[in-house]
């Protein structure tokens, strides 16, 4: 079995992408076309979320590009959502490349997809692939990166669940018309096992009582991350997505392609760095030479470049194994910190290519310096992810 699975393994290698794969990274292409620096510096400094974007995410098929067609999407998997994505960010669209298809189309598409009953697909699904905007209620203040000790509460009363608590950091939830709510149906003293307890509702909104605040943040300020306040929130016993008490084991099939996403965005935001770091550093001279021609400039953007194309391997191969059904928690892991690490290299080093340069915000490497730093904290914080690593791949000792 081991070895058979090695085979399989050695056929990902074969990376010829096929003709529709092709056409994915072609169509992306065109969309970031009509999308520059720009016009992403002027909606950051606005606080403007882009709707022409949005539309021509939906318009294109990339909204829908992981929904089956027969609910009106692409009926494609999370390797050419990675295509898409690490085209759109590393073209012109940085960080906001990923960031809206993560929201709607992972959190909202992929979660109802995977997990959800044929009412529920029915109901959304068409729904996404068309726009309709989603967003993941998981961390809260008294959490964080423990997920298993949310306390928002759902209780079953009757044919409907009643549902109070506080939600933090999450993004999208003001414009979102679904939100993917984690919560607890059993408290933690109570359940069998820790990873038991925890159920995830399909909650539609506006709702009043659900009340959204925006957090003030460093950056992505075209799209708003929110606190939540959920009192006596009512929810029709038909918006449970999967079992009850279950919902851990969901959200892990959530998070891996979630990893996946924000690996593709950094490595997606380092290309684009490097890339404007280059031809600035081809055409800038201040002793006579081009500035590129100095190793102290050329090496860490050479270097950067290396690992991140070693990362973006490690993510396809993340994405393959996904797609296949098979477990890639350890791949989807090891590219977040690989690609996180090389992501964050280039664009710290594109910014010393530009000198002062770098930090004015015309230059736009301040932005990605913003966007790129929030794929350390953010969907798992690089610590969590090489927990994960040591515990589940060298399999050493929980390290807490
Ligand atoms: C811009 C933004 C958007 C976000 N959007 C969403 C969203 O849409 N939906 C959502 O649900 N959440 C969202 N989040 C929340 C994000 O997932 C969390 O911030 C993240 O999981 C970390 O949780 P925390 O902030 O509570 O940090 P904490 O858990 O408090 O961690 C703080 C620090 O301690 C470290 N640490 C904690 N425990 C350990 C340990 N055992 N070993 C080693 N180090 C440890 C962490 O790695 C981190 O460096 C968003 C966050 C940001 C910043």
């Amino acid at each position: 079995m081991c070895f058979l699975l090695r085979i399989e393994r050695v056929s990902f290698l074969d990376l010829e992408l096929t003709a529709e794969q092709k056409m994915v990274v072609k169509a992306a292409s065109e969309v970031a076309k009509d999308f520059d620096p720009e016009y992403w510096r002027n909606k950051d400094k606005n606080h403007e979320f882009p709707e022409d974007f949005w539309k021509a995410l939906v318009d294109a098929g990339f909204v829908g590009i992981l929904i089956p067609e027969k609910y009106g999407g692409g009926g494609m998997g999370m390797f050419e959502m990675i295509l898409a994505m690490e085209t759109l960010t590393s073209e012109s669209c940085g960080l906001a490349g990923e960031w809206f298809l993560c929201l709607t189309s992972v959190f909202g598409g992929l979660s109802i997809l995977k997990h959800g009953n044929e009412l529920q697909k029915d109901n959304y699904l068409p729904r996404i692939s068309k726009g309709m905007e989603f967003c993941l209620g998981l961390t809260e203040p008294d959490a964080g990166s423990n997920t298993l000790n949310i306390q928002t509460a759902a209780v079953e009363t009757g044919d409907e669940y009643v549902i109070n608590g506080r939600k933090t950091l999450i993004s999208g939830a003001d414009r979102a018309k679904g939100m993917l709510l984690v919560t607890r149906t059993t408290p933690l003293e109570k359940a069998p096992k820790r990873t038991l307890g925890l159920s995830l509702f399909l909650v539609d909104l506006p709702n009043q009582a659900v009340e959204v605040t925006p957090i003030e943040k460093h950056g992505i300020n075209y799209s708003n991350t929110c606190d939540v306040y959920i009192t006596d929130l009512r929810v029709p016993r038909e918006n449970l997505l999967g079992e009850k008490d279950k919902g851990w084991y969901l959200v892990l099939d959530t998070l891996n392609p979630e990893r996946m996403s924000f690996s593709a965005a950094a490595a997606g935001l380092g290309l684009l760095a490097i890339k404007k770091a280059v031809e600035h550093a081809k055409q800038r001279k201040v002793f006579g030479a081009p500035i590129g021609s100095y190793q102290a400039l050329q090496f860490p953007l050479a270097e950067a470049k290396a690992k991140i194309e070693a990362a973006r391997l490690l993510n396809y191969k993340a994405a393959w194994l996904y797609d296949r059904g098979q477990p890639c928690g350890a791949e989807a892991n090891m590219a977040k910190v690989v690609a996180v690490e090389a992501g964050i290299q280039a664009v710290y080093h594109a910014m010393q290519t530009f000198g002062g340069y770098g930090y004015a915000v015309d230059y736009d490497v301040e932005r990605w310096w913003r966007e790129v730093n929030l794929t350390r904290l953010a969907p798992v914080t690089h610590e969590m992810a090489l927990s994960f690593i040591g515990e589940h791949v060298l399999g050493l000792p929980k390290s807490y």
